[in-house]
């Protein structure tokens, strides 16, 4: 099957949907078993790994039919949803790690998994230590006999460096580490982290896949080295979506297809629009040929999506905010991916270690799926206001 053709036929069967296009929802915590034979018997067939359920955590219909329609979008064995897609980037560490391990992070990871790194896998006795992004194979050097995670992001957040994914694979697999990859912004249509050598993909779904600014929710794939250990600790924290937010989501991806062509065009229009501006020093955005990132996006990456960041020339603040305030058509907020328009001051107060940001001043947008002639008659309006 193509891509939208998964897109719109996955998840579906014909127990979950009998005689419906979609999966009903399906709302329970409880599962009756007829008798105690068939009680051991539907546990000893989970322990085995069947999908089948025994009660509300795990292998219900609605998560069931999310997680196996994103495991086959991101091209992995199997995944489990979380309740965020914070939770789903504290799943898949947790999952991986235990007191006295080593976790080797990007320096350009979204900021509150920073945070979670810092504050709780130190509590845990585990010790985070930040790379370049740019790194590639030279992650070699950075590994210890302890070092069990090392933990990707690409493009990175804010400032969307594109990483070798399958060097830093390869350099982490030799030394037996896990390989974890945040795939927000390519989704598993744009960039298939699996077959790129990552053992375990982090999907903040709240983005792409819900993408109407509705939900919140994350879901963690695993490859069959990984799933064993994703699934006991997600069965051990007992973390999931509700089946409400897995509706939605599966609602939501399928028209992730057409959405993200959308994006990815409009994208273009409006980036290139930006970087003739005279207030622009650079606009950061991979699929452009001028960014440092787009050989790697090019060999690697089917396509791009609607978020970016832009450099600005040297501006006050209140230049800045005068800029923003004024927008009709981005709304200023955090999270991008949905349907609208967003823009927000990059957000680098989580401190970078050791790829620190030395540019001038950043902002994020994300494009919706509005017409780009309105969105660059509301830049443009922007820029008159920055100029005051
Ligand atoms: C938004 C985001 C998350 C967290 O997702 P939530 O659903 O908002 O918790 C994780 N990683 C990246 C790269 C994100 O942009």
């Amino acid at each position: 099957m193509k891509p939208n053709t998964k897109l719109s036929h996955l998840g579906r069967t014909a127990v979950n949907a009998p005689g419906t296009v979609n999966v009903p929802l399906h709302r329970a915590s409880t599962v009756l078993f007829d008798n105690v034979a068939h009680l051991h018997d539907t546990q000893a067939r989970w322990e085995q790994d069947e999908q089948i359920p025994t009660y509300a955590i795990f292998n219900m219909p609605q998560s069931l039919a999310l997680e196996n329609a994103v495991a086959e979008i991101e091209g992995g064995y199997r995944a489990v949803t979380y309740p965020s897609g914070l939770a789903a980037v504290a799943g898949a560490l947790l999952a991986a790690v235990k007191s006295g391990d080593h976790v080797l992070m990007t320096d350009s990871c979204y900021g509150p998994g920073r945070k979670f790194c810092e504050s709780f896998l130190t509590r845990m006795g585990v010790e985070t230590t930040y790379y370049d992004p740019l790194v590639g194979a030279g992650i070699s050097a950075l590994m210890r006999p302890n070092t069990t995670v090392v933990y990707t992001e690409s493009p990175g957040s804010h400032t969307f460096e594109i990483q070798d994914i399958p060097a830093i694979a390869r350099a982490a697999h030799e030394k037996n580490a896990i390989v974890i990859m945040d795939n927000a912004w390519a989704t598993g249509l744009y960039f298939n982290a699996i077959a790129h050598g990552v053992d375990m993909v982090v999907q903040p779904a709240t983005k792409y896949y819900a993408a109407h600014s509705d939900v919140l929710i994350g879901l963690v794939i695993a490859n069959e080295r990984t799933w064993p250990m994703l699934k006991k600790s997600t069965y051990e924290l007992g973390q999931r979506a509700s089946p409400d937010d897995c509706f939605l989501t599966l609602r939501g991806l399928r028209t992730m297809g057409i959405r993200l062509k959308h994006h990815h065009e409009s994208a273009l229009k409006v980036t290139k629009w930006l970087q003739t501006r005279p207030e622009v020093k650079r606009v950061l955005y991979p699929a452009l040929e001028s960014d440092p990132g787009y050989a790697l996006w090019k060999r690697d990456f089917s396509g791009a999506t609607g978020l970016f960041s832009v450099e600005l020339k040297p501006c006050s603040d209140a230049q800045i905010a005068a800029m923003i305030d004024g927008y009709a058509f981005f709304g200023l907020g955090y999270s991008w991916g949905g349907f609208e328009s967003l823009v927000v001051p990059a957000d680098l107060r989580y401190g970078r270690k050791v790829a620190p940001w030395h540019g001038g001043p950043l902002v994020r947008y994300s494009i919706g799926l509005e017409d780009t002639d309105d969105l660059i008659r509301d830049l443009e309006a922007g820029f008159e206001r920055l100029n005051g």
